[in-house]
C-alpha cells in the first residue's frame, strides 16, 4: 500500500518516536505536529476506515488511546481524539490523533 503510514511509517522509512506497539497496532508522535502533544494510533494492517475494522482492533486500538491519556495524565488538562472519513481523511490508513495543550497549525488530517 502507497499511503504514508503503510510506506514511511510501518516500513520505518521516516523517523519517529514510538509510545506503544502491539502485535495489531502502533502508537507513535506524529511526524508533523498539530498540536503540543499529538499522538497517532493506527492498526498495523492496511485498514482504510473504522468501517473495516473488526470490534477487536477498534478495542485494541481505544485501549491504546484511554493508556496514552492516563499516562500522560491528558484529562487533567484537555484532550481530543480525531478520526476522519471520506473527503476529511487525507491519509487513506486508518488512524486515530490524540491532541492535548496548545494548536500549533489549524488543520488535522
Ligand atoms: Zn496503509
Amino acid at each position: 500500500m502507497n499511503d504514508f503510514y503503510c510506506k514511511n511509517i510501518l516500513n520505518n522509512k521516516v523517523e519517529f518516536q514510538k509510545i506503544k506497539e502491539t502485535e495489531n497496532i502502533l502508537a507513535f508522535y506524529h511526524t508533523k505536529p498539530s498540536f503540543t502533544f499529538h499522538a497517532v494510533v493506527i492498526p498495523k494492517k492496511h485498514i482504510v476506515t473504522i468501517l473495516e475494522a473488526d470490534d477487536d482492533l477498534l478495542n485494541e486500538i481505544f485501549k491504546a488511546i484511554k493508556e496514552i491519556i492516563i499516562e500522560n495524565k491528558l484529562d487533567q488538562k484537555n484532550y481530543r481524539i480525531v478520526n476522519n472519513g471520506g473527503s476529511f481523511q487525507d491519509s487513506k490508513h486508518l488512524h486515530f490523533h490524540i491532541l492535548s495543550g496548545e494548536k500549533l497549525i489549524e488543520v488535522v488530517k
